[in-house]
């Protein structure tokens, strides 16, 4: 009985020593990550989608499991990452300048100081979408009418405020603003609850192809009031909305206004690692990433460095130092 207890510690004890020398994959502990999007009808939602698809193919060897969570939008996600209630979020680049300033949403707080850049995404248009029989030509064609202006939390609700200012409409006395998520703003405009509404979106979109296959005539309206913008704000840029992508929209031609950028952002508490993890999978397959959205179809490694204000994330420098893409 005594030898049995004894060759049964010595095997125990044997293999759980060696069972420690064997560096195991197996063993080494999930890291999940979340990542901030916007509304489900938006393109920040499949982009969110996209990155954790790059990233989870390769779970074995990193040892992450990257989530989605539709969220607010920009502002919602910046402050949920600075608060470390989500690893990552995807922010226009409008606010991401305005956030690590200090400004906007931020005035109160000051700079967020932890906020980190990691690369930026796919264009995002200003877009005004408008019903047909609202009568609505032009920007100043929105006196007195009832107007998504966009949710608190989005990036898109100050775009619209500064589009109305340029065009000298006060959204607080000149107009009903209605502050819905845009992922509502579509049926709202159908049903002729609104007459418009404001989206920063990429393109092709969920939430205006739902606003412009309608009953209700529905066009997008150009925004061309923007000197005065594009010269006052360092992130602001012409844009135009292709309207191949809208079959049902009275439009016949591709309509100017102005836009930002989608960024992938982070904070400085997130590991190095696991920032260097996903930008190396973006980046290196970066390919197989532009076919899953036709958004990203103008997405070069080169063009996803630019549009970015807060400090790189040393994790996402370390690979674009590698790669000699930044000093
Ligand atoms: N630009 C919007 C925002 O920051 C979100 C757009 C989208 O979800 O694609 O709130």
């Amino acid at each position: 009985m005594r030898k049995i207890i004894f060759w049964a510690t010595l095997i125990f004890f044997g293999t759980t020593i060696i069972a420690g020398l064997i560096p195991s994959r197996v063993d080494a502990k999930t890291r999940f990550v979340t990542v901030g999007t916007g509304g489900i009808t938006g393109v920040y939602y499949p982009t969110g989608g996209a990155i954790s698809k790059m990233i989870n193919k390769k779970r074995k060897k990193y040892g992450i499991r990257c989530t989605v969570e539709s969220t607010a939008g920009s502002v919602f996600n910046v402050n949920a990452v600075m608060a470390g209630d989500l690893d990552f979020g995807i922010v226009q680049s409008d606010r991401q300048y305005q956030a690590i300033h200090g400004m906007a949403e931020w005035k109160a707080a000051g700079p967020q100081k932890d906020l980190r850049a990691v690369f930026s995404i796919h264009p995002e248009a200003v877009t005004l979408v408008a019903a047909e029989d609202a009568g609505i030509k032009t920007i100043k064609d929105l006196r007195g009418k009832r107007v998504n202006i966009g949710n608190p939390g989005s990036g898109q609700r100050q775009n619209s405020i500064d589009a109305l200012s340029a065009a000298g409409i006060d959204y607080k006395k000149d107009l009903h603003a209605e502050q819905v998520k845009a992922s509502e703003a579509a049926g709202l405009l159908q049903d002729g609850r609104i007459d418009a509404f404001f989206y920063t979106v990429g393109h092709p979109s969920g939430a205006i192809k739902e606003a412009t296959a309608g009953n209700r005539k529905v066009g997008i309206v150009p925004i061309t009031d923007t000197t005065t913008l594009l010269d006052r704000y360092p992130y602001y840029a012409p844009a135009a909305i292709p309207v191949k992508f809208y079959p049902g929209a009275i439009n016949d031609k591709d309509v100017p206004t102005f836009g930002v950028k989608a960024t992938f952002v982070t904070s400085s508490k997130v590991p190095d690692e696991i920032v260097y993890a996903i930008t190396k999978e973006v980046f290196e397959n970066l390919d197989q990433f532009k076919k899953l959205h036709p958004a990203y179809e103008v997405l070069t490694a080169k063009g996803m460095l630019q549009g970015l204000s807060a400090p790189i994330h040393p994790g996402a420098m370390k690979y674009y130092r590698e790669k000699g893409l930044l000093k």
